[in-house]
């Protein structure tokens, strides 16, 4: 089930559609056979409107929740939000929230009084987000939703055995990404600003992130620049034959490449992901299968990285 406020338009012929883009369903169907979209919805008049995105597929049903945004709605439909919200995570496995929002934080209550699983996705800060949204609206919700959003961070954190700081680090980010607790190493401190921004000799600057948050979960880099590197598949020139190097490789326990891959994916910066037991992830496209046997076989026992 994936909970957010987002009003999805409903057309009268059943079809449903957003006018802010694409949503990406292909992340969740990559680990769910099934999708619960738990969000608001609008009665869609005119379909032909332009600006409008088709977001249903196969695989993914909308279930309307009533709106809780507004001080005097969400009193009156926190109740019947939250008993709809029950009922369907009653028949899920588990739950993504997206925050910020007032459907994803009551959805997080639920799951945790339910013991359903649950992951939060944090898609910005979300004072800033709403208090430079326009509105007197937004500036009095930004702190009440920055309030639910901290407090829903570290009861994750909480329950995954994190330092509990209400800040989406990256242990939290490699947590909510693997769905499954990063040990917190008392030896190694958590990598402070200035260590994640330190120069790496002979990587792209784009990397530097990637090699901090590798580090930071117990991995390490075992291979970055090789002159003569060819890519397996077709044998055209690697991103690691550059220098500084446009790619990493990174090593570690396969339970730790598997959380540190899915964690790296997305971040700023970084263009493909490569680990077999997981898939390949390109930037614009989310994770897929690996087409090419020798990719595949290359990328069993290491993460490869690169950038643009
Ligand atoms: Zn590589």
């Amino acid at each position: 089930m994936f909970a957010h406020d987002y009003p999805f338009l409903h057309a009268p012929d059943g079809a449903v559609y957003s006018d802010r883009g694409g949503w990406p369903w292909h992340h969740y169907l990559h680990f769910a056979d099934r999708v619960t979209v738990a969000s608001r919805s609008k009665e869609l008049a005119d379909p032909a409107r332009p600006g409008l995105t088709p977001v249903d597929r196969e695989g993914v049903s909308f279930e309307p929740i009533p709106s809780l945004s507004g001080p005097r709605i969400r009193f009156a439909h926190r109740r019947e939000a939250r008993a709809r919200l029950r009922g369907l995570l009653d028949r899920a496995d588990a739950l993504v929230a997206r925050l910020p929002s007032e459907i994803g934080t009551l959805a997080v209550e639920v799951a945790e009084r339910g013991s359903k699983p649950y992951a939060v996705e944090l898609v910005t800060c979300t004072w800033d987000a709403l208090w430079n949204y326009g509105t007197w609206q937004g500036k009095v919700y930004a702190p009440i939703s920055w309030w639910q959003t901290r407090r829903a961070v570290r009861a994750f954190q909480a329950r995954n055995g994190l330092e509990v700081d209400g800040v989406v680090g990256p242990q939290t980010r490699a947590a909510l990404a693997g769905g499954a607790a990063v040990p917190v190493r008392s030896s190694s401190p958590r990598p402070s600003r200035r260590a994640s921004l330190r120069a790496v000799r002979g990587v792209d600057r784009r990397l530097w992130g990637a090699v901090a948050l590798a580090r930071s979960m117990g991995l390490e880099i075992i291979s970055a620049h090789r002159p003569s590197a060819t890519i397996a598949s077709g044998g055209g020139r690697s991103d690691h034959s550059y220098y500084p190097s446009r790619a990493i490789d990174v090593a570690g326990s396969a339970a730790a490449m598997r959380r540190y891959a899915r964690a790296v994916a997305g971040n700023r910066g970084i263009d493909i992901v490569i680990h077999t037991p997981v898939g390949m992830w390109q930037a614009g496209v989310g994770w897929t299968g690996i087409d090419s046997a020798a990719t595949a076989r290359d990328h069993v026992n290491h993460v490869h990285v690169d950038t643009f």
